[in-house]
């Protein structure tokens, strides 16, 4: 599904040289290369405060206690994405409130926010899913009139462009009040091992956040709020660092090898390809509006798992995201929810197949992957 070990062959000296640099400076923790990764980041989004942490599980918990939501306050996200969403929010006891999502981009759907929304209601959690934004602008709207916090959970898109109506473009995660990342080793972006930042424009929240992450603590041993200990070590800084100034070209690796996929996937329509929405139609090459941290396609008319026996079979792999809506999971099971608000969601389970995505792809690879993929289905 990723090949990291090619993609870390052709950085191999920069990536070992910083390594090494850390090792020498023994400053394993807080050191300078968090720093100097933080800022990058922050030039590199059009951000005004990234904070560092340990993984992007952590950074969607600290953006929920950094915007002090409180036991009872519910949380609306997507019922079709990873568990970390909807467990966060869980364990800080707020209420997670499930919605259905878009069966054409896989995003949470506009209409179900709107309809899930209640008095309790305090924050919305948009997934960008798969690389590219959820419909950030509607979002934003529904926050304003209600006066809910939105937090971007950023861990499938970083490096993707949004583009507003009026074509004003922003980088995915610096929309609402908190967006977070995860740098796990197979994201667009990943280190090696767990690592996650969290992003804000908001001076006063990233005050909060920054003592969050630390114990707390806004003088040493002050310990002024309830905090965890959260933290991006320098050795995964400085893999990050050596990696920022291609996640560009990653990107774009990504969304050539997304490009060859559609092509030969559509004179088939029982292969549904990804759409990009929000401003992009066709892929383009100028912008990042989705950078494919999956690419995900909908098989209708074929058992969906024995196409992924056939290609299991074949040496080709593939994966299932997500297999079980969140709503049907034993930890997340409510009576509140109504199985037929979640039509989309549980016809997606059904049909979704992801392919290999990543920056090392080649065109020839490709070709024996949708080959043997077409020849399955359409015969
Ligand atoms: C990977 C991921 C996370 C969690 O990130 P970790 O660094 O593994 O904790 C959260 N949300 C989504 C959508 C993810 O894909």
């Amino acid at each position: 599904m990723v090949d990291l070990k090619g993609q870390y062959n052709n950085i191999k000296d920069i990536v070992d040289a910083e390594i090494q640099q850390v090792i020498e400076n023994t400053a394993f923790i807080n050191g300078p290369k968090v720093h100097e990764f933080q800022k990058n980041l922050e030039n590199y989004l059009g951000v005004k405060h990234v904070i560092p942490c340990a993984n992007g599980t952590d950074a969607l918990q600290i953006a929920m206690m950094g915007l002090g939501l409180k036991p009872g306050d519910e949380v609306i996200t997507a019922n079709f994405t990873f568990a970390a969403t909807v467990e966060v929010i869980a364990l800080l006891q707020l209420t997670p409130v499930l919605v259905d999502v878009n069966e054409d981009d896989f995003n949470i759907n506009i209409d179900a926010i709107k309809k899930a929304i209640t008095p309790k209601t305090k924050a919305i959690v948009p997934v960008h899913l798969f690389g590219q934004c959820a419909n950030m602008e509607a979002i934003m709207e529904i926050a304003k009139e209600h006066n809910l916090y939105v937090i971007e959970d950023n861990a499938q898109a970083i490096g993707a462009t949004y583009t507003y109506k009026n074509g004003k473009k922003v980088k995915a995660g610096t929309i609402g009040d908190i967006g977070s990342t995860s740098f796990f080793p197979s994201k667009n972006l990943g280190c090696y091992g767990d690592g996650g930042a969290i992003f804000t424009n908001d001076d006063n929240l990233a005050h909060i956040i920054r003592g969050i992450v630390n114990h707390g603590m806004y003088e040493r041993y002050h310990h002024d709020v309830v905090g965890v200990n959260s933290r991006l070590d320098s050795i995964q800084a400085a893999v990050l660092d050596a990696k920022l100034p291609h996640l560009d070209a990653y990107n774009r690796a990504r969304r050539h090898a997304a490009l060859k996929y559609n092509q030969a996937f559509k004179p088939y329509k029982n292969i549904i390809t990804p759409k990009v929405a929000n401003g992009c139609e066709v892929i383009c090459d100028a912008c990042d509006c989705h950078v494919y941290h999956q690419y995900t396609l909908r098989i209708v008319g074929t058992n969906r798992d024995v196409l992924v026996k056939h290609l299991n079979e074949q040496g080709i792999p593939c994966g299932v995201y997500y297999p079980i809506p969140l709503h049907k999971q034993k930890a997340y099971i409510d009576d509140r929810y109504n199985e037929a608000d979640f039509k989309v969601t549980n016809q997606l389970v059904k049909e979704v197949i992801s392919l290999p995505m990543h920056t090392e792809l080649d065109d020839e690879q490709i070709e024996f992957i949708t080959a043997t993929i077409i020849k399955f289905i359409n015969g």
